[in-house]
């Protein structure tokens, strides 16, 4: 699947999203990789929860303090090569992404993986 294609899906996703579960995405940039860094890996290591489909790094809105002008946007990066390579075809892999910027928005909101499990428990 070529990087735009790729794009298209991640934007679809987002925009669906946002209509059923997630309020305001301002001070979110979300971005697409191929792989993990070796920085990202680094900080995979000190967090084992986390998967290699996507990645939040930044604070969670729960923990700001609402006056953090300055510091770096937050950021949710997707790796599109683990992702591809999960998912068996296009359908698949909509649904594998779309899963993914869920988890990472919700990590963004600061909600644990418990909360997240019930949450999908609730809605799904
Ligand atoms: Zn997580």
């Amino acid at each position: 699947m070529s990087d735009d294609a790729f794009n298209q899906l991640v934007k679809r996703a987002i925009s669906e999203l946002s209509k059923d579960h997630v309020e305001a995405l301002d001070h979110l940039s979300i971005l697409i990789a191929d792989e993990p860094s070796e920085v990202q890996l680094q900080k995979l290591k000190m967090r084992k929860d986390h998967m290699l489909l996507g990645l939040f790094e930044g604070v969670p809105r729960t923990r700001r303090s609402g006056y953090e002008s300055g510091i770096l946007p937050d950021t949710i990066t997707i790796f599109k090569g683990p992702l591809t390579s999960l998912s068996s075809n296009d359908r698949d892999l909509y649904e594998h992404i779309k899963r993914t910027v869920w988890h990472e928005i919700a990590h963004y909101y600061g909600l644990s993986h418990e909360e997240m499990d019930e949450r999908q428990r609730r809605n799904h």
